[in-house]
Formats: structure tokens, C-alpha cells, sequence
């Protein structure tokens, strides 16, 4: 009797609702959690984490290639 060998590909998906950013003031890569049910194209203001300097994040979702971050100092 032969195993099942069914791949389990669906079941084992990667999270992808996490995404970094360099920030332009500190330079350090900061991870940001991704909201996927606040849409596919966000933008929002967030202080870094280290140097506490306001960024406008402007963030898109893509089903290919996962979330993007493009951060601006404010
Ligand atoms: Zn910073």
C-alpha cells in the first residue's frame, strides 16, 4: 500500500502581512505589520521606532509579489 503523497502546498502558505521600510532618517529597516484588510493601496503616517521621526508610509498590497513600502520623511 502506497503513502499519500498529496504536497500540502495549500495548507502551508507563507504569512505575508509584514513588510520593512529604511528609514530616511535614522537609516535603520524597520518591519511594519500590514493591515490586508485596510486595502490594497494605504498610506498613513507612522513615527520610527528608534528615532521617533514621523514617515509617510504609503503602502501597496500586490498578490504577486507581496507588500511594498515606500516611506517619505514627513
Ligand atoms: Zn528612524
Amino acid at each position: 500500500m502506497l503513502d499519500e503523497d498529496q504536497p500540502e502546498d495549500e495548507a502551508y502558505r507563507e504569512p505575508n502581512d509584514e513588510a520593512s521600510y529604511v528609514c530616511q532618517s535614522c537609516g535603520e529597516e524597520i518591519v511594519i505589520p500590514i493591515d490586508e484588510l485596510a486595502g490594497t493601496d494605504q498610506e498613513y503616517v507612522e513615527d520610527c521606532p528608534v528615532c521617533c521621526r514621523p514617515h509617510v508610509l504609503r503602502v501597496r498590497l500586490d498578490h504577486r509579489f507581496g507588500p511594498s513600502v515606500d516611506a517619505r520623511a514627513e
